[in-house]
């Protein structure tokens, strides 16, 4: 039977624990947390690939002549040594040239990811991530006037477009609101620092983070692609029909051996 002294001593370890442990928990947590939202350069292959690739050589910041990228460092929260970006600071300025991204030697960022049908490596085919707006904190979803990150993106009326709305508040005016789109938005940021809302309303969130999935078994009739689709799952059925037929016909004819 544990003495009077040994089970104060037990509560006091304990109470160090929760202390000390959760501090160390509660850091952890924390750190997947942050690590979970890192914003990489352009042409970054996916997350884990990126982490494996990457030999942490700082090449990528060095070329970067807006100061956009940073190497992350113990407390960072993120993989210490590589490279990422916070827009609401310093945005990318998304480089015709693409310095940082031509500048890597390990092949952790690839020009082959900002090429599309072909055709050279292009910035505006980067996905670094995809701008998300919080419409209650956004001032033109309440009807206030504000084109601040329509204005100041790079690819003004194809990343985001202005819809109309009648404010039905009001009755007479009409909302300008912005809208993303997600094929063609790169994940800068530019919008992000842009805004003028004190916690910016619009923010770039890493593409797992931002993006949803309806999964195969629903199709758009309406498109092409899709309706394709339709097409070829018809024919694997007939196929396979036409596979079962051929073995039904073999067992009814009794054409095989035992
Ligand atoms: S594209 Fe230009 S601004 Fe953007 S991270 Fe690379 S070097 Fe910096
Ligand atoms: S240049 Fe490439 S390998 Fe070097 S830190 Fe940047 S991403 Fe990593
Ligand atoms: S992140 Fe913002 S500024 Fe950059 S392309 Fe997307 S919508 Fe435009």
């Amino acid at each position: 039977m544990a003495t009077r002294r040994k089970v104060i001593q037990r509560m006091m370890e304990g109470a160090v624990f929760m202390g000390t442990g959760g501090l160390i928990w509660g850091k952890a947590i924390q750190t997947t947390t942050k690590a979970d939202y890192v914003l990489r350069p352009p042409g970054a292959l996916k997350e884990k690939n990126f982490l494996k690739a990457c030999i942490k050589c700082g090449q990528c910041v060095e070329a970067c002549p807006y100061d956009t990228l940073k190497l992350a460092e113990p407390g960072d929260g993120i993989a210490n040594g590589t490279p990422y970006f916070e827009p609401r600071s310093i945005p990318c300025y998304l480089c015709t040239d693409m310095p940082c991204t031509d500048s890597c030697p390990s092949g952790a960022l690839d020009l082959k990811l900002l090429t599309k049908e072909e055709k050279p490596a292009d910035i505006n085919n980067a996905k670094m991530g995809l701008a998300v707006i919080h419409k209650e904190s956004c001032l033109a979803y309440w009807g206030i006037r504000c084109e601040a990150c329509y204005r100041a993106c790079p690819l003004i009326d194809k990343a985001i477009t202005l819809d109309y709305e009648v404010n039905k508040r009001t009755g007479m005016h009409a909302k300008l609101l912005p809208i993303v789109h997600s094929d063609v938005c790169t994940g800068c940021g530019v919008c992000e620092q842009s805004c003028i809302a004190e916690k910016a309303a619009i923010f770039v969130l890493p593409l797992d983070k931002s993006t949803g999935e309806v999964g195969d078994h629903y199709i758009k009739g309406w498109e092409k692609k899709d309706e394709n689709r339709i097409n070829d799952d018809v024919k694997k059925v007939d196929d396979e029909k036409d596979v079962e037929s051929a073995i039904d016909y073999l067992n009814d004819n009794d054409l095989i051996d035992d």
